[in-house]
């Protein structure tokens, strides 16, 4: 089985920490930044795996989505996969962003954390 290598990865943790801190300045509510919809709920729920840090608004284990985006997708971009789902992707030798998402089912919070670009690796 192909493993998957990223490139072209972009952090996104500096617009995190801004939203957490316009959120403890009162710049922003918590209705704002805690906006998990549905579907995001839902993925975080099936597809999520729970990560090392808790959630920045209630504490909670955050849950970690990854999400698939790319005309090279189909129909299938725009969704929440598995790891394993994104390994047999990049295995077709195709190319497309993964945007790794954390959710607390909780309270709803939720960011992006990064964007990149998976490829087969091998
Ligand atoms: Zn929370």
């Amino acid at each position: 089985m192909n493993s998957v290598a990223y490139k072209h990865v972009v952090s996104y943790e500096w617009e995190r920490a801004q939203h957490l801190r316009q959120l403890r300045l009162g710049q922003l509510q918590r209705e704002d930044v805690c906006d998990a919809d549905f579907l995001l709920r839902a993925a975080a729920r099936h597809h999520g795996v729970t990560m090392d840090r808790a959630c920045p608004v209630c504490g909670q284990p955050l849950r970690l989505t990854l999400w698939v985006y790319g005309s090279s997708l189909g129909r299938r971009a725009g969704s929440a996969r598995s790891e394993e789902e994104i390994a047999g992707m990049v295995a077709e030798g195709i190319e497309f962003t993964v945007h790794e998402v954390e959710v607390c089912p909780a309270c709803h919070w939720n960011h992006l954390l990064t964007a990149a670009t998976a490829y087969a690796a091998c």
